[in-house]
């Protein structure tokens, strides 16, 4: 088991070009995807609904006296379905087999439970590490794609920005400050594009001259969008002399709502589709 989850985190972390730094919970849920045990337990649970729909009498009176013989015997596959049931607090075995739902029905009730009870544990495990800070976890669902994988053209050049930009949302971003930060030495921190100061994300995003021309084909489309949605007077308001603020817009736009509440979801999905026609 162990083995097959690396396996399939390995995956999921080369699809999305992240590195082994990523935070695990990051890489499962900028996809959406389920860690590989919840598929087993689906499929468990899927084998289960065979037996409990089963007219077969000899599959039913096996079924009976697993339930009887081996309830504590957690080698037992009915004893360790019971498990799995608990754990995404569905019913028993035997409140299904008393009132057993259409396939499509118990399918789609316990993908939900399934899915919200992953959502719940890996934003958790999100919302612990700093390296996260600038990602809107609390919007991140199982079986829900972020925006920087949903909004993405299907173009390699726009896959590599997007691998970029996801190393961002994840504080992955391997900038010199990160590398020589063991170094103590600040003359190795230095930006290697224009020398003149410590590249930090700051410096990276706003305020590096090498990057201007890159910058202003970027910035002035993405003010005058947030401009268009909230006005120029709340654009001051908020964004004047606080870059923490603007550095938040390019790396995860969909969080401002927080500070800003007329930048809703959907107008945040419009701005990232906007962010991804330019360099950023
Ligand atoms: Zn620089």
């Amino acid at each position: 088991m162990s083995e097959l989850k690396q396996f399939h985190l390995k995956t999921l972390r080369c699809f999305q070009s992240q590195t082994i730094r990523t935070a695990t919970a990051a890489v499962y849920m900028l996809l959406g995807a389920l860690p590989v045990e919840a598929e087993i337990h689906k499929k468990q649970l899927s084998l289960l609904y065979s037996i409990l729909a089963s007219e077969n009498t000899k599959l039913k009176n096996l079924l009976e006296r697993q339930m009887t013989v081996n309830a504590r015997n957690s080698d037992s596959f009915f004893s360790r379905t019971q498990e799995i049931l608990m754990y995404y607090n569905l019913p028993t075995i035997s409140e299904f087999k008393d009132q057993l739902s259409s396939k499509i029905q118990w399918k789609k009730d316990i993908n939900r439970s399934i899915a919200d009870k992953w959502s719940t544990i890996l934003q958790k495990e999100m919302e612990e590490k700093s390296t996260l800070k600038r990602c809107n976890i609390q919007m991140l669902k199982i079986h829900e794609v972020h925006p920087v994988w949903r909004t993405l053209p299907p173009l390699t050049f726009e896959v590599k920005k997007a691998n970029i930009k996801a190393r961002f949302l994840t504080g992955t971003y391997l900038l010199q400050e990160h590398i020589q930060r063991f170094t103590g030495n600040t003359e190795e921190q230095k930006c290697q594009l224009c020398q003149i100061e410590k590249e930090d994300m700051l410096h990276f995003m706003l305020r590096c001259p090498a990057l201007n021309e890159q910058r202003q084909k970027v910035l002035p489309e993405l003010k005058q969008r947030i401009v268009n949605t909230i006005g120029q007077k709340k654009w001051h308001e908020h964004f004047n002399g606080n870059k923490e603020l603007l550095m938040q817009t390019i790396i995860d736009c969909t969080k401002l709502e927080k500070n800003i509440p007329t930048i809703n979801q959907e107008t945040a999905i419009e701005i990232e589709k906007n962010k991804q026609k330019a360099v950023l």
